[in-house]
Formats: structure tokens, C-alpha cells, sequence
């Protein structure tokens, strides 16, 4: 399990300066997070603005 970022991501790139573990990066329209290496922590979710990270555990896209 791990978090993910939806499509409210507004690409501003606090969560990866946030994240303990390094495992958020750019993507091509949204940053994106590592899945392999996420621990779940929840620090990107509260730093986000616009609440683009969630849990990856549910049907929540
Ligand atoms: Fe990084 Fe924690 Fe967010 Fe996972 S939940 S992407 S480890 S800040
Ligand atoms: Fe996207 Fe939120 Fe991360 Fe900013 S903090 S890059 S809006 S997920």
C-alpha cells in the first residue's frame, strides 16, 4: 500500500521537498510517487494545497 497523487495536483512540488523518503518526482502532467518506496507516512498529504495525495487503498481516483 502506498499514497498516490490524483489529477488535483496542481504540479507546485512542495510533497517532494516534504517526503522523507524521496519517493515523489515530476511527472508529465502531475508528480507522481514511488509506490516501491513509500512508507505512508502522510507528510505529502499534509503539506499538499489542494489535498492531491490520498491513500491508495480504495477506489478514489
Ligand atoms: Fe512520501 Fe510519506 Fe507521501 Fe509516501 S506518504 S509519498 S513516504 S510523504
Ligand atoms: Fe501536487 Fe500537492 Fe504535491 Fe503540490 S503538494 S506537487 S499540488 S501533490
Amino acid at each position: 500500500m502506498a499514497y498516490k497523487i490524483t489529477d488535483k495536483c496542481i504540479s507546485c512540488g512542495t510533497c517532494a521537498g516534504a517526503c522523507p523518503v524521496s519517493c515523489i518526482s515530476k511527472g508529465d502532467d502531475k508528480f507522481k510517487i514511488d509506490p516501491e518506496v513509500c512508507i505512508e507516512c502522510g507528510t505529502c498529504a499534509g503539506v499538499c494545497p489542494v489535498e492531491a495525495p490520498v491513500k491508495d487503498d480504495e477506489n478514489n481516483d
